[in-house]
């Protein structure tokens, strides 16, 4: 049986190759950080590493789930892991990278005589533990077939968005959608809280009502009220993703000024340097932003 590769143990990596190497398939793991690699070898005494000579010219498929499109091109291209694998290896970019990068680094792989898919995943840490991850998928039919058993193992729902990039945009595309419901979420709650209402009942009518989304069921309570703040995704994340967005908007020339509005809210969690906290923080950040309470201002409900 052949193998796949793996490059990219982080929050959401690890579960998914932990998931793959469950469910039977060899694998090869690489992360930078030797420590990742170890823990994985440690629960999955099977797995090679990419430091085993030849490693790559065994795997088939090779998976990147890395922070972005800059650290996908360096650790595939210009002698990266598209020089050390086999001619017409299928790599799938699993990150959320850039779209329009994405679609030139496929025509780059396919060059060299390899395949290429982007197939970036909804869902989070929690979802990519239980293999119930979205994955929106840009490239070929015949690969996206070939895939198939990966994605079955790692998510619920396969979506085929179209060609080369598509995944990546449509990715992007829904973190903002994501982003601006965090932010609108947390704004009225605060608002509601300074007339009197407990963020818990209106977290609870938002729920029962036309507002609800997965900020209000997944997030709020279980990640912003309780204080934990530990979704597994940060502010720096989220906030490329949402600049990724834009800057597709921008590019095909779409007037997005909400989308921009939404970038902008995310951007000043960035520089005032909460990138790497968790992005349901949001929830203390705003607050921050708001003048501070003061009696004038309160309204008894
Ligand atoms: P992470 O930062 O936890 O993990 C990234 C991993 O890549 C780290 O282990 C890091 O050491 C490794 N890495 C970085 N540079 C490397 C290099 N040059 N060579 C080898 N390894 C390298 O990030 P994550 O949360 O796992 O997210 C990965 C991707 O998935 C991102 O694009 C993110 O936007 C996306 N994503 C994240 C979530 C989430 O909830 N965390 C959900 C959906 C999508």
């Amino acid at each position: 049986m052949s193998a796949i590769g793996f490059i990219g143990l982080g929050n959401m990596g690890f579960p998914m190759a932990s998931r793959l190497a469950d469910a039977g398939h060899r694998l090869i793991v690489n992360d930078r950080d030797e420590g990742a690699v170890q823990r994985f070898q440690d629960e999955h005494p099977d797995a090679r590493t990419a430091a085993d000579e030849g490693a790559w010219q065994e795997a088939d498929v090779i998976i990147t789930m890395l922070p972005n499109s800059d650290i996908v091109e360096g650790v595939l291209t210009d002698g990266g892991v598209a020089t050390a694998a086999f001619l017409n290896t299928l790599f799938i970019d699993m990150s959320s990278s850039e779209p329009i990068r994405s679609r030139n680094l496929g025509q780059r792989l396919e060059r060299q005589g390899m395949r290429y898919l982007d197939a970036p995943v909804s869902g989070g840490v929690r979802g990519a533990q239980n293999g119930q991850l979205a994955i929106m998928v840009g490239g070929n039919w015949h690969d996206l077939d070939q895939a198939k058993d990966i994605f079955d193992v790692l998510g619920k729902s396969v979506i085929h968005v179209g060609k080369a990039g598509t995944g990546h945009a449509a990715k992007a595309l829904n973190n903002l959608v994501s982003a601006a419901s965090v932010a609108a979420t947390v704004e009225a709650i605060r608002v509601g809280e300074r007339f009197g209402i407990d963020p818990a009942t209106m977290t609870e009518v938002l729920n029962a009502s036309s507002g609800r989304s997965n900020t209000s069921e997944n997030k709020v309570r279980q990640f912003m009220l309780s204080g934990t703040f530990g979704s597994g995704f940060p502010i720096g994340l989220m906030t490329k993703d949402i600049k990724i967005a834009t800057a597709l908007a921008d590019s095909l020339g779409v007037d997005a000024p909400f989308s921009h509005d939404c970038e902008n809210i995310w951007q000043s969690a960035l520089d005032a340097g909460h990138g790497a906290e968790d992005h349901t923080r949001m929830y203390e950040y705003l607050a921050t932003t708001t003048p501070a309470f003061n009696d004038e201002r309160q309204i008894h409900a």
